[in-house]
């Protein structure tokens, strides 16, 4: 997979190669991809909606310079002029796309460094966006909002992650006036500031009266972001997501002044981690059962990654679902999303390495379920005998 996501020759592009296209398609990219074209990508959607998630969240996975988070982000590249605007427009034109394969509900996945070296010269040196890209990222928000369809910016390394932080609140400024928010930012748990982090955005929202939607995730980048940025350990990265977690969920959020309303906010837990999802759900569940106040919470994996986690969600789900009242049907049903993506196969290459690498790590992870699946398996084959 390395060799070919690396590679110049076209003998080792998917794209040109058909015995090539043929081998990563089957192997890889039908379990991690929603498909190569619209009617591929629709047909995932419907499957995933079929099984019981409330929604999915789409994103493009072409990668304009900047590879998200394996490769050194090669800065000569935010030097560079972009005198022709072409990039953002084709940037801009493939997002609009993606939009328009999702529905109400739904979720696009939005990565600014995609809009081209402009952008990335403004992101690295922490200026405003390039007037065209900021035009065309109000075009998209104004496009979810018709549609009644929300979006999250993706988070990316720390060189541009303060300005990825800022761009983005203006755009909650403007988009998120309402309980139900439009725009999400992500906050990265594995960073040792993320929790202040949180606390300036909370109490911007709380000063000037938006909602604060957040999208928590561990954080992609370990391998090259600086490691002093990093918690020492993975404990400490787990220790720092479920706290976090639980202060927003609490509505608790040390540090936030109680002089004002508290502000308002919306969660969306990314992540694989089944003890994470566990903690996250009994809190909001004796919240609830308390009669105490909640804020919205979703729950996202990605596709083909952590599917029994994913299903679990489901599964509790479907046990709300016969909850005694109203309430507790609706409030105690989770949200749970699967986030696509999709693309060619060459285009798709750096995302499915990344996706193979982690899946490595998750074994680990799921010996648990491993020994469930072996458990079934055997089980069948136990049944399949006896009849025979
Ligand atoms: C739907 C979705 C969207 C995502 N979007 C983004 C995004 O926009 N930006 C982004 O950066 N990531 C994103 N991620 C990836 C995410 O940040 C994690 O890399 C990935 O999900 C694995 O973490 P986990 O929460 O699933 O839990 P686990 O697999 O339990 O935790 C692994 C994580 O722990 C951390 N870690 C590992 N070793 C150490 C160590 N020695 N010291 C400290 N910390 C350590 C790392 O963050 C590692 O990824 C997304 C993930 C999902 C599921």
């Amino acid at each position: 997979m390395y060799l070919i996501a690396n590679s110049q020759s076209p003998m080792l592009n998917p794209d040109r190669n058909p015995l090539l296209h043929f081998l990563v398609r089957k192997f890889v990219y039908d379990h991690f991809t929603a498909g190569e074209n619209e009617s591929e990508v629709k047909a995932t959607i419907k499957a995933i909606k079929q099984m019981g998630y409330k929604g999915v969240i789409l994103g493009y996975a072409k990668e304009v310079n900047v590879t998200g988070g394996e490769k050194k982000h090669p800065k000569a590249h935010a030097t560079i002029p972009d005198p022709s605007d072409a990039t953002i427009q084709e940037w801009k034109e493939g997002t609009l796309k993606t939009l328009s394969m999702i529905k109400k509900g739904d979720i696009l996945a939005v990565k600014y460094s995609g809009a081209g070296p402009s952008t990335l010269a403004a992101l690295s040196k922490g200026t405003s966006p390039p007037p065209k890209m900021w035009a065309a990222m109000l075009d998209i928000c104004n496009a979810a909002v018709k549609q009644k369809s929300r979006l999250w910016i993706d988070a990316e390394q720390q060189d541009f992650q303060g300005t990825i932080d800022q761009w983005t609140i203006d755009l909650m400024r403007i988009y998120n006036r309402s309980e139900t928010p439009v725009v999400y930012t992500t906050m990265q748990a594995y960073l040792k500031h993320t929790g202040n982090n949180i606390l300036k955005h909370l109490r911007i929202a709380q000063n000037e009266d938006w909602t604060l939607a957040i999208k928590l995730v561990r954080g992609a980048y370990i391998a090259t972001e600086k490691r002093s940025l990093i918690h020492d350990t993975i404990e400490a990265t787990h220790n720092s997501y479920n706290q976090i977690a639980k202060n927003l969920l609490q509505q608790s959020y040390p540090g936030v002044p109680s002089d004002r309303p508290y502000p308002n906010v919306a969660l969306f837990l990314a992540t694989h981690n089944d003890e994470s999802i566990q903690r996250a759900y009994a809190i909001q569940k004796s919240l609830i059962e308390a009669g105490k106040p909640i804020i919205s919470i979703s729950y996202g994996q990605l596709q083909g990654m952590a599917d029994e986690v994913s299903c679990s969600l489901l599964q509790r789900c479907q046990s709300a679902q016969s909850g005694e009242t109203q309430l507790s049907k609706l409030a105690l049903a989770p949200h749970a999303f699967k986030c696509l993506t999709y693309g060619s196969t060459q285009e798709c290459l750096q995302f499915l390495l990344r996706r193979v690498k982690e899946n490595q790590d998750a074994l680990g992870r799921t010996k648990y379920w491993l020994a469930g699946f072996r458990r079934e398996i055997l089980r069948r084959l136990k049944y399949f005998f006896l009849l025979a």
